[in-house]
C-alpha cells in the first residue's frame, strides 16, 4: 500500500488509473502472456497493454535483437539513413499490397495519425476530415478531434471536437438485448433492432451522402476508419460498409485512411491487416501498438504519388524509427511469421469467442460478444465492454482458464444481485 501511495503521489492521476481502478495493480515483470506483479502473484494478460504486447512480453527473440542493437547505435535521427531504417521499411513494406509501398516511422498511433492528416491535406487541397463515431485515433490535440469516444474531451476552448472533423452517426452497438442476437456472432451485419442503433449498411451510407451533401462538398481531405473499433469496443461495421464509404470518400475527391493501430500484425487472425477484412486497399494505413511489441513506435504507409506530396515541406520527427525501434520492430515481423502468430490469433480467438458466445446464451447481463481473431468484445449490458486483446500468443488452455474465471465472476455477480 505505502508503494501504491508513494508511486501515485508523483504521477499524474490520470482519469484511466482513477476511473478504472480503485486499487491499481503493480506489475513489474512479463514473460510472454503472463504478468508478476510486486508481490509474486502472476497473471494472465488479456490486455497485452491496450493490444499492444504483440508476441508476447519480452520475448527472447525481440529480446535478442533489442540487445544487440543496443550495443551498436540507438540513435541518429532521420537525418541520416542507417542500414536497420531501410531493411526494417522494406520488410514491412513487403506486407502491404500494390500501391501502398512508402512508409514514414513515426514513434505512436497518435503521431501516425497526425502525420496521415497532414499528408492527406497537403496531397488534397483540402481540409475536412471525417472520423466514425465510436472512434479512437488518439490523444494529441489534432487525433482528440478525429475521436469521436466522448469519454476523451475536455472541456476546453473549441476547436478539437467532433464539431470540425465531422463524425457520421455510425456504429454504436450492438449491444440492445436479445432482438440483436439474431445477428452472427462476429459481426453486427444488417441488425436491425427496434431502437435504431444498429442499423442497416445502407443507413449508415446514407449518413455518410448526408455528410457529403450538407457539410463537406468537395472538401474532404480525408475518411479515417478503424477496421474494428478498438476502444470503441470491438464494434465492426456492416458488410461492405467500408468498400461503399471509401467509394464515396474518394468521388468527393479525399483519400481513405485505415487506422490498423489496433487491428494490424495479425491481431484479427484471418488477415495481417484489419483492411483486408473488408476487401478494400485504403490509401493510407497507420499503425503503431503491436509493430513495437511494447516498444513504443508507429507508422504511416502509403502510395509513392501521397508521399510525393509531402514532400513539399520538411517534416522531423527526432525518435521516429530511430535504429533501436527499427531493430525491435524488424525483429518482430520475423517473429510473427516465425511463431505463426497470426494463425494462433485466428486459432485461439474463434475459439475463445465461440466459447464466450456460449457464456453470453447463458447470462443476461452479456447482451454480445463480437469480435475477430484476438480483437474480442463482450458488451455487458449498461453500457460496458470488457475488452479482451491479449498477446497474441496465449493457448486454447490459457482461453479455458480465462472462460471458467469469467463464467464464474458472472455467476457470482448475478447471484448478489
Ligand atoms: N488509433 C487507435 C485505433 C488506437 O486504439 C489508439 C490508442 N488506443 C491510437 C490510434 C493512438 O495511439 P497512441 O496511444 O500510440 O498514440
Amino acid at each position: 500500500l505505502l508503494l501504491v501511495h508513494l508511486a501515485l503521489h508523483y504521477v499524474i492521476a490520470s482519469v484511466i488509473i482513477v476511473t478504472y481502478y480503485k486499487k491499481p495493480v503493480f506489475i513489474h515483470q512479463g514473460y510472454m502472456q503472463w504478468l508478476w506483479d510486486v508481490d509474486g502473484r502472476r497473471y494472465l494478460d488479456l490486455f497485452a497493454g491496450v493490444a499492444t504486447v504483440s508476441v508476447g512480453h519480452c520475448h527472447p527473440k525481440v529480446t535478442a535483437a533489442a540487445e544487440q542493437q543496443l550495443k551498436k547505435l540507438w540513435h541518429t535521427t532521420n537525418i541520416y539513413v542507417y542500414p536497420t531504417l531501410h531493411e526494417y521499411c522494406e520488410k514491412l513494406a513487403s506486407h502491404f499490397p500494390d500501391p501502398l509501398k512508402v512508409i514514414y516511422l513515426t514513434n505512436s498511433g497518435s503521431e501516425a495519425n497526425d502525420l496521415a492528416i497532414l499528408m492527406a491535406r497537403l496531397h488534397t487541397g483540402n481540409y475536412d476530415i471525417i472520423s466514425l463515431r465510436g472512434s479512437y485515433h488518439g490523444g494529441s490535440p489534432q487525433t482528440i478531434g478525429l475521436t469521436s469516444n466522448a469519454a476523451y474531451k475536455y472541456p476546453v476552448a473549441s476547436g478539437f471536437g467532433c464539431t470540425n472533423t465531422m463524425c457520421p452517426d455510425v456504429f454504436r452497438g450492438p449491444w440492445g438485448g436479445s432482438h440483436c442476437r439474431d445477428s452472427p456472432v462476429q459481426t453486427i451485419r444488417e441488425c436491425t433492432c427496434a431502437q435504431g442503433h444498429c442499423m442497416a449498411n445502407q443507413q449508415y451510407i446514407a449518413q455518410l451522402k448526408e455528410t457529403f451533401a450538407t457539410s463537406v462538398p468537395n472538401k474532404i481531405a480525408a475518411f479515417f476508419g478503424e477496421p474494428i473499433q478498438g476502444v470503441g469496443g470491438a464494434v465492426q461495421y456492416p458488410k461492405n460498409y467500408l468498400k461503399e464509404a471509401y467509394k464515396l470518400v474518394r468521388e468527393q475527391g479525399g483519400i481513405c485512411v485505415a487506422d490498423e493501430v489496433q487491428t494490424g500484425f495479425g491481431r484479427t487472425g484471418s488477415h495481417f491487416w484489419g483492411f483486408q477484412g473488408h476487401d478494400v486497399i485504403p490509401d493510407m494505413v497507420t499503425m503503431a501498438k503491436g509493430i513495437g511489441n511494447g516498444f513504443p513506435m508507429g507508422a504511416v504507409v502509403t502510395t509513392p504519388e501521397i508521399a510525393a506530396s509531402f514532400s513539399k515541406g520538411l517534416h522531423f520527427n527526432t525518435f521516429g524509427g530511430n535504429p533501436l525501434a527499427c531493430a525491435v520492430a524488424s525483429s518482430v515481423l520475423d517473429t510473427i511469421r516465425e511463431d505463426d502468430t497470426q494463425q494462433n490469433s485466428l486459432r485461439v480467438g474463434t475459439y475463445l469467442i465461440t466459447e464466450l458466445a456460449k457464456l453470453r446464451d447463458k447470462y443476461e447481463i452479456i447482451g454480445d460478444v463480437r469480435g475477430k481473431g484476438l480483437q474480442i468484445g463482450v458488451e455487458m449490458v449498461r453500457d460496458k465492454t470488457f475488452r479482451i486483446k491479449p498477446p497474441m500468443c496465449i493457448t486454447k488452455e490459457d482461453a479455458d482458464f480465462f472462460v471458467a474465471v469469467f463464467d464464474k465472476s458472472v455467476r457470482n455477480y448475478m447471484e448478489k444481485r
